[in-house]
């Protein structure tokens, strides 16, 4: 195994593989994935099941953990609570802890920074890094399961970066999360955020899995959206509608639509009007999210205007939702993490 690489960038089937080819047999690989995801255990030293000839082999190719938490695990189990890692190279990334209920998730990032200039976005500012190894990826997942002591219901791909500009990664790490050998997280229960780059979207609907799309729209025209988010340029509303419509159609699943709201940009009256007309006859559902004040001249509407923009829009043909939040790390969405944090070290 070459430095760069970990066991947890493969799915079970490939470690089945990698094994045998290493001279020991299939089953061996399906214990190893015991010991790692239902154990939670991923120093090979102490997975005493195995032969000391294999856990020398896997120590001497580097401890599986990809990631170092930065991070106090929560004080109380029912708390949301956002997690810095660092990662080998000296970067660092950001996942949120959201914990309800009936479900627990984890909002992970794809890559360090990105390059989609939204502007209401942190994230933005911090130009773009690099894509995330699939084991970067489920890592974020297998750390915050561990420190929160509770395993993760659902995995939303909605913190730094955008997933389809590192589709094979995101799609294969999705695998990982969904395969009944790792996390076994239904894939109705992982869910893939784009801020609008059709071609991945239309790949994503040829794909035989169950994965969900949720789509970060903040405008409901062209001029208002194109003003917050670059990618409106290269892929209209009018692109961006169809591929969605197309995506729908294959799939026979619906579709999740972010909608920040920004004080005095996009919550009008008319874009209320603009929005109903635009997703009217979708096969969708729409997250009303009051903007995340940072330090940008972006403000956070008051409560009564997300009220009023609520009502003007939940006269439309498809169900809306407000996220409410008391803390800023329930905000987790597309371009609402913080990363004035994130520096290398
Ligand atoms: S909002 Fe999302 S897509 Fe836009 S710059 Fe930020 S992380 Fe990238």
């Amino acid at each position: 195994m070459t430095n760069k690489e970990s066991l947890k960038d493969l799915l079970p089937e490939e470690i089945e593989n990698r094994l045998q080819t290493m001279g020991y047999p299939a089953w061996r690989g399906r214990q190893l994935c015991r010991w790692i995801y239902k154990n939670s255990v991923d120093d090979p030293g102490q997975m005493h099941t195995l032969p000391k000839s294999l856990r020398d082999e896997l120590k001497d190719s580097g401890n599986l953990s990809v990631l170092y938490s930065l991070t106090k695990p929560p004080t109380t189990p029912f708390q949301t609570k956002k997690f810095l890692f660092r990662l080998r190279d000296g970067l660092a990334i950001e996942s949120v802890y959201i914990p309800a209920q009936t479900r627990k998730t984890v909002c992970v990032s794809s890559q360090v920074g990105c390059v989609m200039n939204c502007s209401f976005c942190q994230t933005a500012k911090m130009g773009f890094k690099r894509n995330l190894s699939p084991a970067e990826i489920i890592d974020q997942v297998y750390q915050i399961s561990r420190f929160t002591e509770s395993p993760i219901t659902n995995v939303v791909f909605m913190g730094m970066g955008e997933p389809f500009l590192n589709f094979e990664n995101v799609i294969k790490a999705s695998r990982i999360l969904n395969h009944p050998l790792a996390f076994n997280i239904g894939a109705r229960h992982i869910t893939l955020s784009t801020c609008g780059i059709v071609p991945g979207i239309l790949h994503f609907a040829e794909l035989p899995y169950q994965f969900k799309l949720a789509v970060s729209l903040n405008g409901a025209d062209d001029a208002v959206r194109g003003a917050i988010m670059p990618v409106n340029r290269q892929y209209p509303l009018s692109e961006l509608l169809k591929a969605v419509k197309f995506y729908t159609d294959k799939t026979h699943r619906r579709v999740t639509f972010e909608y920040v709201l920004i004080k005095g940009v996009n919550m009008s009256e008319k874009d209320a009007e603009n929005l109903i007309r635009l997703l009217s006859g979708l096969d969708c559902k729409v997250n009303l999210i009051p903007y995340n004040e940072t330090r940008s001249h972006f403000m956070r509407p008051g409560d009564d205007e997300v009220e009023r923009f609520f009502t003007r829009v939940d006269r439309g043909s498809f169900p809306v939702t407000i996220r409410k939040s008391e803390g800023r790390a329930e905000d987790a969405a597309c371009g609402q993490l913080y990363a004035d944090e994130l520096k290398p070290a």
